[in-house]
């Protein structure tokens, strides 16, 4: 102690003239020295990053009428929103997506180009947070909970990573999901990430992380809370007659739970478990799933004292049963407006607990979503909006598949197509240097078969991508969507309320187009003031908007920009040092 004392005085007298040569040198005005405005001292304590799996805006003001005082009308009335964040990317995906919201850049530079993606040399497909080769095990849970788990395939840093750099590793980052690419992308490098195991109803990690489970985890899962609650029957939490944003709930768009045969309320979570060879996962189908988070959330925030220590902590929540019910019944079903009628309630609940524990300028909440959804496209297709179905009873991606592979066997005499794993087509490199064929040549024609089918909106080789900067619109977004070493030899994507995966009813996300692509960003706490802005922001504009806010580096392959609309919008109390 004293050692260090010593040398620090003994430096001080140096630093002050160093400073005051640069100040002689550069001939800045005194204000050059004075804190900046978010000062070290003045940073927020615990940054609190929710990600609403699959959450629209237009939630926010459908359901508003539904909500309570203290949860979306909260966060909204006393914070920032920003109306018009849209990915900067193509292939909206929860790994792109939660990648891109904690890197603050796009799968063009993070390398997480889908939820999974066609490696040629294996034969299959990968998933985004499996790295082959890796001897990463699981930990608290079965085989059911993945592995070779790891975010080693995210190619840069997180905010979380930096902070932790910055502070000589004393801030922490806890990630938590029921989904494990959600909770690994979330945490960086060097946070802790915990995710569902469906098999046993345990919250799990990964080697990568730690060799064993923390001891209030292992309470946690002792607890068995995930199997409490799947006793429970989901029905509405309000009148259903009540809920008159949202179509009938008996309708042909929805697809029932696992083991039920109609898609209505009420649903009995303990009959369905009845069912052989179904688990645990069925509670990630039910609002329920994302209560069992906040409860774990709460936990975590109490045991590790985050936010206590001398530099600021980070915590995620990804949200994942706001996915799982939105593909099974849809943006226009009763049973996403119910979720999220529920959702406001476990928000309100949550920021009445961190009211309790902190004060309201020690926390920062941000909330935002991966992706948006689009309505299922058998009901707008009966609704007589047109989409790129002209029946229901195939599944576009097999049908694609099989028309351009006979097509490229007609005209190269070979099968050179190997794989079409969400926008990316993959040929055969090793058969095409067999029979002397120049890729360029047979990616041009790919490309020239793809854009003569009518539900195909647009399709680019990696030639063109190679070539030309894509900067704007539609394109631009499936630039930010390649990663050479990764992708495929085209990009393909089709016209809007296309769905590639599913033959029937089912909805989803992936696609470059607004539904998929709009999403929420609010902030709440800290210094926040309230406001609203329409300017076009994109969720990968969060991490260095936190960065401002702690002072730290932005991530390494920082593209986004800090939203200024909020770093700068008027305060109306002021923190010292805040001018
Ligand atoms: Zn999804």
């Amino acid at each position: 102690m004293v050692a260090t004392d010593m040398n620090t005085l003994g430096r001080k007298p140096l630093l002050a003239s160093w400073m005051l040569g640069m100040l002689l040198l550069t001939g800045c005005a005194v204000t050059a020295v004075e804190p900046p405005r978010h000062s070290h001292d003045h940073t927020p304590r615990l940054v609190i990053g929710i990600s609403v799996d699959q959450m629209r805006p237009d939630y926010l003001y459908r359901f508003w009428d539904h909500y309570g005082d203290d949860g979306f009308k909260r966060l909204v009335n006393d914070g920032f929103l920003f109306r018009n964040a849209q990915f900067r990317h193509g292939h909206t995906a929860t790994g792109p997506g939660h990648a891109a919201i904690f890197t603050g850049t796009t799968p063009r530079i993070h390398g997480l180009i889908g939820n999974r993606w066609y490696v040629p040399e294996l034969g299959r497909e990968i998933n985004v947070v499996e790295v082959p080769g890796s001897d990463h095990q699981t930990v608290g849970g079965g085989a059911a909970a993945g592995k070779q788990r790891s975010p080693g395939n995210m190619m840069v840093t997180t905010v979380s990573d930096e902070l932790h750099l910055y502070t000589g590793e004393r801030s922490r980052a806890f990630s938590f999901s029921l989904k494990d690419r959600t909770a690994i992308l979330s945490g960086g490098h060097t946070g802790n990430a915990f995710w569902f195991d469906p098999a046993t109803g345990n919250f799990v990690t990964s080697t990568f992380y730690a060799r064993e489970l923390p001891g209030w985890l292992q309470a946690f899962n002792d607890r068995r809370l995930a199997h409490q609650f799947l006793q429970r029957t989901w029905e509405p939490v309000r009148p259903l007659e009540s809920y008159v944003e949202s179509r009938p709930d008996r309708n042909p768009y929805e697809r029932p739970l696992p083991g039920l045969y109609r898609a209505t309320f009420p649903m009995d979570l303990a009959e369905i478990m009845r069912q052989p060879n179904l688990d645990a996962g069925v509670l990630a189908l039910t609002p329920f799933g994302d209560e069992l988070l906040f409860e774990l959330a709460k936990i975590a925030l109490l045991a590790e004292a985050l936010g206590r220590g001398e530099t600021p902590d980070m915590l995620m929540l990804g949200l994942s049963a706001a996915d799982y019910i939105g593909h099974y019944f849809g943006p226009a079903s009763k049973q996403v407006q119910d979720y999220y009628i529920r959702l406001d309630g476990y928000l309100a609940d949550f920021l009445e607990f961190l009211d309790q524990h902190y004060e309201r300028d020690e926390y920062l909440i941000f909330l935002t979503a991966d992706h948006g959804a689009h309505y299922v496209p058998q009901y707008l297709h009966d609704k007589r909006i047109p989409t790129g179905h002209a029946n229901f009873h195939t599944r576009l991606n097999e049908e694609l598949n099989r028309q351009l592979g006979a097509h490229l066997e007609r005209r190269f005499d070979s099968e050179l197509l190997l794989s079409i794993s969400g926008p990316n087509v993959y040929l055969d490199h090793p058969r095409m240097a067999e029979l002397e064929l120049d890729p360029a040549m047979v990616r041009a024609e790919t490309v020239r078969f793809l854009r003569s089918l009518d539900r195909v909106s647009d399709a680019l080789s990696a030639d063109t991508l190679d070539q030309t900067e894509f900067t704007e619109g539609i394109r631009g977004r499936m630039m930010q969507n390649y990663f050479p070493a990764r992708s495929g030899d085209v990009l393909v994507w089709l016209t809007p309320h296309t769905r590639g995966d599913l033959g029937t009813g089912w909805t989803g996300h992936g696609t470059p187009w607004t539904m998929d692509v709009h999403v929420p960003i609010l902030f709440y706490g800290y210094d926040i003031p309230h406001g609203q802005s329409s300017a076009p922001v994109a969720p990968s504009d969060i991490a260095s908007t936190l960065a401002v806010f702690l002072n730290s580096p932005f991530p390494s392959g920082n593209t986004g920009n800090p939203l200024n609309d909020l770093i700068y919008a008027p305060r109306r109390h002021h923190l010292p040092g805040n001018e």
